[in-house]
């Protein structure tokens, strides 16, 4: 089969024949529809300091993407032959404290498909049975290929009630593009987000933030006072810049809370007399909860969440290089490649 392979430890990235995988017992093999480009395969495609600690050539990437059933493992049971589907891209090991808590979030075994273990940037991937998300009818496979961005988006939005607040969100990528859309979608007030990219604040706004700021033309800070509020209630943090972190603490509101999904340098450093004095409430948050936010998320766009309003380029997996290019420019959303032209 052909799959998008890191071959070696270096820059780039190889479409290449490698052997179809065979699943085991608990595992299904997906004969994939389309796969979706992350800004972690971009780290990996340039070989950057996490990527030399963490990845092991060779390695099929890709942890974004739908497909079909195509051979169930012998003790798979609940699914069928063609279904359509998406997985979780955390594969948990079932057995630890917070797994059998009903947190497997918080599973300190995890691996990642397409990062520690081969992915779905290929003709077929083999994923655990219990990593499945069956995708209704209804919704289209661009979208269905994205759903793991979407839940990294909804765990982070939906961590803390919305209605009614005034949400600053710092960072306007895919994953707080969407998380604008979700804090207008559950009825937040004023969605505020900045960036340094005119192009991605621009699919903000149409995803549903209500004042877009690019943080080199101007201050968050006179954005607040133009606003007439004395902070904002709800934070995310999804730039993964200190700069931005550290303005996202100052603008909060007394008693307020933030969530931080953007991954901060180890040296970020912190003023802590924002979180202290002013009782800030901090969560990290990680992954997707397995699996209701993927329930939600599917529920989400069933009921007229505008998530094709993120989704900017379609292309033919032949094609990657190209996709790889628009991820470094930023003038993108999500870039989702097909398998099946
Ligand atoms: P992305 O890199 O596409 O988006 C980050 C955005 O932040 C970019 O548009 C960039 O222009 C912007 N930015 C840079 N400097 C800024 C500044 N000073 N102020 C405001 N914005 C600034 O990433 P993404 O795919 O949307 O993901 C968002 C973040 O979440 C990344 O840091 C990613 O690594 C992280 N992430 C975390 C998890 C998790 O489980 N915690 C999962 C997925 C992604
Ligand atoms: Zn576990």
């Amino acid at each position: 089969m052909r799959a998008l392979v890191k071959p070696e430890a270096a820059p780039g990235l190889e479409l290449r024949e490698v052997p179809v995988p065979t699943p085991g017992p608990n595992e299904v093999l997906i004969e994939l529809e389309k796969t979706s480009i992350c800004g972690t395969d971009l780290h990996i495609y340039q070989w950057d300091e996490w990527s030399q600690r963490t990845i092991r050539p060779p390695l099929v990437l890709g942890h974004e993407f739908v497909g079909r059933i195509k051979e169930l493992g012998s003790s798979v049971q609940g699914y069928e032959q063609g279904q359509r589907v998406s997985a979780e891209g955390h594969v948990v090991c079932g057995v630890c404290r917070n797994c059998r808590a009903g947190k497997p979030h918080l599973c300190p075994n995890t691996e990642g498909i397409g990062v520690n273990r081969d992915g779905g940037f290929a003709e077929y991937v083999v994923v655990p049975a219990t990593n499945l998300w069956p995708i209704p009818d209804e919704i289209p496979s661009e979208l269905a290929a994205f759903f793991d961005p979407f839940g990294n988006a909804a765990h982070c939005a939906l961590q803390f009630d919305l209605v009614g607040e005034d949400v600053l969100i710092t960072g306007a990528g895919p994953i707080g593009i969407i998380a604008a859309g979700i804090a207008k979608h559950v009825g937040a007030r004023h969605i505020v987000i900045s960036d340094v990219n005119d192009y991605r604040l621009q699919l903000a706004r149409d995803m549903g933030a209500t004042r877009t700021v690019n943080v080199k033309d101007e201050s968050l800070l006179d954005v607040r006072k133009e606003l007439g509020i004395d902070g904002f209630d709800v934070g995310m943090e999804m730039s993964g810049n200190p700069h931005a972190f550290g303005d996202l603490l100052k603008l909060m509101y007394n008693g307020g809370k933030v969530a931080l999904l953007g991954l901060l340098p180890k040296d970020a450093g912190v003023d802590w007399d924002q979180v202290i004095f002013k009782g800030l409430e901090v969560h990290g948050i990680y992954g997707r909860r397995m699996y209701e936010t993927w329930y939600k998320i599917t529920q989400m766009v069933l009921t007229g969440f505008p998530l094709h309003k993120v989704l900017t380029h379609q292309i033919a997996i032949d094609d990657f290089e190209t996709g790889f290019e628009l991820m470094a420019s930023g003038q993108c959303g999500k870039i989702v490649c097909d398998w099946t032209g």
